[in-house]
């Protein structure tokens, strides 16, 4: 039986191992590996309600292993360390545990096809501080030690063993950025409501970007305004076209020689491919993204196969696609089609895919939802408040539909309504 090995069950990897693990595993027509460094899937997009305690993770982290048991693939716990091409075998780094013991020594995976979705992360350009310094947002491990690092400073203020303000530097103001400011100041009120000693005001959060809007990824200025004035009337101190040079462990330095004070800095600056890419013998480019052509098929081997955040995949006018949950989902699904083609007939043509922006929106906590719906249609629809927050929270329910089924998803939804309702508004441990 044929042999597909996909790393990464993320945004994209786990709408594609549930195409092909009920199209082609449970039909026995191949064997079907996923590989992902962590057991359990989180959708990335919903990392920063992660960090603040909004979003439980017991009902909606899906494990890899069962999720696989029930939907025609198997799993294993491992991070991507090389490929052997020539014997076409994935490596996987040996598992350690917490303490740093061994659990799993070195694993080579066969394979006759490989799909390679492993991600972004954070993008440090360089600057210096950062990696010492800073909690960036790309793993859920990442975000439960952020959400214990917030929740002890918290803690530490309604104690009286801090003093003064709690002071928060988020450099970035993309969607984490933006999602994040405004999940912090929902987690203070919070806060306060369940009695933690702590001032309306003892937030102190600074949102630094280098360009010159916050969001500017979202096409139109007036939601762009909207984000920057929500953010305003929270009390962020928006500060744009600020460039950071370095950081330390009390505060970050700007390139107009200016020095921000911040207890705890949050990066989420931009984004490049994991490191181990650029070792593989692929063409990759400067960002260290799988170079594809658009069909998700990497120009250096016919049997390797790339999509999302670490693809670098071409689009008409020598655009790339943006790294986005709805890009990585639609080339992942595409790469599920050209998978299934290849399987039958090695020579099949393969299919393209061409992006369409289906729009945008940041959710701002409580307090506000803004976006823009088929951005690729005389330039879409802007939605905000209700109308805005039903669209963005369907992405979720779509993915959890999908990753559940019908029925089954139906139920957690219903769960998760059910507790909006009776579980506290965060989650403190
Ligand atoms: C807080 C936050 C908010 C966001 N909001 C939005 C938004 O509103 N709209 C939007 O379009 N996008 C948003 N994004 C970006 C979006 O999450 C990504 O574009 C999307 O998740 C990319 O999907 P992917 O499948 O390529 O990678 P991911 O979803 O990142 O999945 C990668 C998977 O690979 C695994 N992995 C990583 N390295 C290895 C390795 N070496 N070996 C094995 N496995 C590995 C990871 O554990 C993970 O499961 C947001 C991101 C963050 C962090």
């Amino acid at each position: 039986m044929k042999k597909i090995v996909v790393v990464g069950g993320g945004a994209g990897g786990m709408e594609l191992v549930k195409k092909i693990g009920s199209k082609l595993g449970k039909q026995h027509k191949a064997e079907i590996t996923l590989v992902d460094i962590c057991n359990h899937h989180i959708w990335k997009p919903l990392l920063h309600e992660l960090a603040t305690g909004s979003l439980d993770e017991g009902t909606n982290a899906i494990d890899y292993q069962v999720h696989g048991a029930h939907n025609g693939y198997l799993y294993q716990q491992g991070a991507l360390s090389g490929i052997d091409r020539d014997n076409r075998q994935v490596i996987l780094a040996p598992l350690h545990n917490n303490n740093g013991e061994m659990v799993l020594d070195e694993r080579r995976l066969d394979y006759d096809y490989l799909v390679l979705g492993i991600g972004a992360v954070s993008n440090d350009f360089g600057i210096r501080g950062v990696k010492e310094h800073a909690y960036t947002l790309d793993l859920t491990e990442q975000a439960m030690t952020l959400r214990e690092r917030i929740q002890h400073l918290f803690m530490q203020h309604a104690n009286g063993q801090r003093q003064g303000k709690l002071k928060v530097a988020i450099v970035g103001a993309g969607a984490t950025g933006v999602e994040m400011s405004a999940e912090l100041h929902h987690m203070a009120h919070a806060l306060r409501g369940y009695g933690y000693h702590i001032d309306d005001d003892l937030l102190q959060l600074t949102l630094i970007e280098a360009s010159e809007s916050v969001m500017p990824a979202l096409p139109k200025s007036k939601l762009r305004q909207l984000v920057n004035d929500k953010l305003l009337e929270l009390g962020v101190d928006v500060r744009t076209e600020t460039m950071v040079t370095s950081i330390e462990a009390t505060g970050l330095h700007t390139k107009c020689a200016e020095f921000i004070e911040a207890d705890l800095i949050i990066w989420a600056a931009g984004v490049k491919a994991p490191e181990v890419l650029s070792t593989l013998g692929l063409e990759t480019n400067n960002s260290n993204q799988v170079v594809t052509d658009d069909t998700g098929l990497s120009v250096s081997d016919e049997r390797i196969f790339s999509f999302g955040d670490c693809a670098c995949v071409p689009q008409e006018n020598g655009v790339f696609l943006p790294p986005r949950g709805q890009t990585a989902r639609q080339l992942a699904l595409v790469v599920g089609d050209n998978l299934m083609r290849r399987l039958n007939n090695p020579d099949a043509e393969l299919k393209h895919y061409v992006y369409k922006d289906l729009g945008s929106f940041v959710n701002l906590a409580r307090f506000n939802t803004v976006g823009n719906l088929f951005s690729h249609w005389r330039g879409g629809l802007q939605l905000a408040g209700a109308p805005a927050r039903f669209v963005y929270a369907s992405l979720y329910r779509r993915h959890l539909l999908t990753m559940h089924g019908p029925f089954k998803g139906s139920l957690l939804l219903l769960i998760n309504g059910l507790h909006s309702l009776l579980r506290p508004q965060l989650k403190l441990w």
